[in-house]
């Protein structure tokens, strides 16, 4: 099987109707991005950008982070490469930060909300991935967005940091494609409105799943409970599809479920044309996607979408993921 799964390296992650489906690799480090190459990827979806903040006491600095994100792009050959502005604050703490006595740091000062209230650090690399921009296509991406305000205001650093380079007289790229995550059950309520703000979308179910089921997606005792096919999950991803492909806008998948290929078929059915994942995942992924028909896999997930009982939802997914393409 691993023969057979290694012959589609090469190949294109094409539905047997001739569906384009678009791969991208998440990454951690720019060192990455030579593996992601190797299974003909169409970019970088997720560039966690977490790595420069850790396991030091200083901030890292807008050069340092520049000739990072250079570095980076270079590598992508033209292929466009997601920068995730840092994500602190929740597995991932830096030296200077703790939540305190905080009894839910995950529900705490993280992710977007960290950078908000550490300007200074959000547009030193907003500055570095302005300056980066210039050399190749790259797409700022801001995680855990709660709310309008919250996107008007990474906005509004933006503008600032872009401002800033004006001032000093350094080339940066102006008209760089934003996009928000999605992973907070509001956001993905509000996607309409935040639609209009962005360029993309990227979708985070690891987290959205976590924050809907109120699971904690890395404790043991209740992983049980933490189901991606859950209904609830299914209908704010549903949701969040429908309003970016009606808007127009590109949205991926970058969490987990979309580098698990028992979700693929699913996914497509949901209208789902962009997967963001692991490199390790990318050839299972494909091999479902070759071996589907999006109008067959449409009409069975459409009855997926109108159960509500978990139980049945796990059949007919078993059910859709045996059908042959
Ligand atoms: C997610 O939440 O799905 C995601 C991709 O971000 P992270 O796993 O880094 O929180
Ligand atoms: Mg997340």
């Amino acid at each position: 099987q691993k023969r057979q799964l290694n012959k589609l390296k090469n190949t294109a992650a094409t539905t047997a109707d001739d569906v384009n489906i678009q791969i991208f690799a998440n990454i951690e480090a720019p060192s990455d991005i030579a593996t992601a190459h190797k299974y003909a990827i169409d970019g970088v979806g997720l560039f966690r950008s977490e790595f420069l903040y850790l396991n030091r006491d200083t901030l890292p600095t807008e050069d340092e982070q520049y000739e990072i994100y250079l570095d980076a792009v270079k590598r992508m050959k033209g292929k466009p490469l997601t920068i995730r502005t840092v994500d602190l604050g929740v597995d991932k703490n830096p030296r200077w930060f703790s939540h305190g006595d905080a009894l839910n740091p995950a529900l705490g000062l993280t992710g977007i909300r960290l950078c908000l209230a550490e300007p200074i650090m959000f547009r030193t690399q907003m500055r570095a991935i302005l300056r980066a921009a210039v050399h190749g296509p790259i797409r700022m991406l801001w995680p855990m967005i709660g709310s309008l305000s919250e996107l008007r205001l990474c906005h509004a650093h933006l503008d600032l940091a872009k401002q800033q380079l004006s001032d000093r007289g350094i080339v940066f790229q102006a008209d760089i494609p934003t996009g928000c995550m999605i992973e907070i059950p509001a956001a993905a309520l509000m996607v309409t409105s935040l639609l209009r703000q962005v360029d993309f979308l990227s979708i985070g179910t690891n987290d959205l799943i976590q924050y809907t089921l109120a699971v904690d997606r890395s404790d043991d005792a209740v992983s049980y409970l933490y189901q991606p096919a859950h209904p609830a999950v299914l209908k704010l991803l549903t949701h969040i599809l429908r309003s970016a492909i009606k808007a127009g806008k590109p949205v991926s998948i970058c969490g987990e479920m979309a580098g698990d290929d028992r979700y693929t078929r699913l996914l497509l059915g949901m209208g789902l044309r962009q997967f963001s994942m692991h490199p390790s995942n990318i050839l299972r992924v494909k091999n479902m996607i070759v071996h589907s028909n999006t109008d067959e896999v449409e009409k069975q997930v459409w009855r997926i979408l109108r159960n509500d009982d978990p139980n049945k939802v796990d059949d007919l997914l078993k059910k859709l993921n045996q059908l042959d393409a």
